[in-house]
Parts: C-alpha cells; sequence; structure tokens
C-alpha cells in the first residue's frame, strides 16, 4: 500500500500516474489529489478530469 507523502492518505493508481505525470516519471513518493492540488494550485476536480483525459489519449501512465 503507498501513501500520500504529505497527508498519509492511501494513494490510487490514478493518482500515482498523476504525481509521475506532473512530478517526475522516476518519482519515488507520490501525493493524493488534494496535496498535489494544493501543491500546483489544482482542484481536485481538474485533476480527476486530467486523468480520465491522459487515459482516453493513450499515456501509459494510466
Ligand atoms: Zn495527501
Amino acid at each position: 500500500m503507498i501513501c500520500c507523502s504529505r497527508c498519509g492518505k492511501t494513494v490510487s493508481s490514478d493518482e500515482i500516474g498523476l504525481t509521475k505525470k506532473l512530478i517526475n516519471r522516476g518519482a519515488t513518493s507520490f501525493f493524493c489529489y488534494a496535496c498535489l492540488g494544493a501543491q500546483f494550485r489544482i482542484s481536485t476536480e481538474a485533476l480527476q478530469k486530467m486523468v480520465i483525459v491522459l487515459r482516453e489519449a493513450g499515456c501509459t501512465l494510466f
């Protein structure tokens, strides 16, 4: 089980993929939507939409 590096909440595979996309592909610490959103000033809803768009685009991280 992987937890958010900032708040300790369990992160989903989508959140892991998005951390890699936003920070870097070799990331070894991961963040939940709320903490990614706080860091990049993006809402959780916008991050979830980003995952859907990236998945539909065939991104290999999702
Ligand atoms: Zn978090």
